[in-house]
């Protein structure tokens, strides 16, 4: 044992366990994760869901024990306190996606699937348009494909090429998206004869890192499709078409959040486990306004209508983004929890994570692929 760590030391010895932070990994695995030791278990952190750590939940029984957190949607001081910070923990969420609050919202979900299942349900699909999505992608993001076949639009997976630096998928001017052979149709051939519309929205969705291979897109990718996507997409009927991007970052946020003030994605899903380990049944649709507004909502419920009629087909809904698309009382008592959890990932920084979980996946033997 100690020989396996000298000789991973004289490896990764500089880099190894947050040498600048405010703790080193062994400190914060017995402060911390003292429950590690106990029970004599190795836990990979942020590889696959990160932990939760032990000075986090006792923070979070501290504040729920000492504060009074009540349902945002009553009229008294605690819901009105519970609102403030529910729009403090949003604009954290905007901040962690360096995401302007005057561009893109955040609306609370009970995870990245139901982030993903929102914008399959809600997007303006037509039997013009087109759900393209990368080989590597969660089964979450390929369920979206139902809606789109359902109401008529075309659905096909695509390989990503990078001819600029061989591996890994980085992106930049020369990335090229190649059109895979195995696309899904559930429509009359004739339609694709038709005069493309340009008006058409079509959704392209990839996952910022994949969780299986551990493939890390770069979000150029976004760009260069709402960009280029006559280039990329030459020949295809779906080329002229408006392009919506999605990324699925339920991965890719624990240690490598996207950057939205410099990559044109219009909906990003999150996971909140994934970055903290507490609470799960949380996730975030982090949405572009102009995304959002092209949206259309079937379902009312409780929280996203201002009135509605039991016998009359009458309902008013409300204005804002946000209460428009979380149905019922949003889980106010996670998403009060989750400021902890941030204040763990903003002292370690999400950078130092990265450069700590590839160089244990190397000394573990994985394929590191960023
Ligand atoms: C975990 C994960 C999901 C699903 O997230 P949930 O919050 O569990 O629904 C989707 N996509 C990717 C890439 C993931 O890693």
């Amino acid at each position: 044992m100690d020989a396996d760590k000298a000789e991973f030391l004289k490896e990764f010895g500089s880099e190894y366990g947050y040498p600048n932070g405010p703790k080193s990994i062994d400190e914060i695995r017995a402060t911390e994760f003292n429950r590690l030791d106990q029970k004599g278990i190795v836990y990979l952190d942020h590889a696959g869901a990160t932990l939760y750590s032990e000075l986090q939940m006792e923070a979070i029984f501290k504040d729920f024990s000492s504060n009074i957190y009540a349902n945002p949607h009553s009229q008294s001081d605690s819901s009105s306190a519970t609102s403030d910070i529910i729009r403090e923990v949003r604009q954290q969420v905007l901040d962690y996606c360096n995401a302007s609050a005057k561009e893109y919202k955040c609306i609370f979900t009970s995870g990245a699937t139901a982030a993903l299942k929102l914008v399959g349900e809600a997007f303006p699909w037509s039997r013009e348009s087109c759900f393209m999505y990368t080989m590597e992608n969660h089964n979450s993001v390929l369920g979206i494909r139902e809606y789109a076949l359902s109401k008529g639009a075309a659905a096909f997976a695509v390989d990503v090429e990078d001819i600029v630096n061989g591996g890994g998928v980085s992106g930049g001017q020369e990335a090229r998206v190649k059109l895979s052979p195995h696309a899904i149709q559930r429509r009359n051939e004739e339609i694709l004869e038709e005069e493309p519309n340009r008006n058409a929205y079509n959704l392209f969705a990839f996952p910022s890192e994949c969780n299986f291979s551990g493939l890390r897109f770069s979000l150029d990718l976004a760009n260069l499709i709402k960009e280029n996507s006559e280039r990329i997409l030459e020949g295809s009927p779906f080329c002229k078409g408006r392009w919506i991007v999605l990324v699925d970052a339920a991965k890719g946020c624990s240690t490598c959040p996207p950057d939205l003030s410099k990559y044109a994605v219009d909906f990003v899903a999150i996971s909140f486990y994934k970055l903290f380990g507490y609470p799960t049944g949380l996730g975030a649709l982090v949405v572009q306004n102009d995304a959002a507004r092209l949206m259309t909502k079937t379902y009312f419920s409780g929280g996203t209508v201002a009135a509605s009629f039991a016998d009359i087909d009458f309902v008013r809904r409300r204005e804002g983004i946000e209460e428009l698309f979380e149905d019922g009382t949003i889980s106010f008592l996670s998403i009060a929890s989750i400021r902890h959890g941030f204040k763990i990932i903003n002292s370690l920084t999400p950078s130092m994570m990265s450069r700590y979980v590839k160089n244990m996946s190397g000394y573990c033997g994985f394929i590191v692929l960023c």
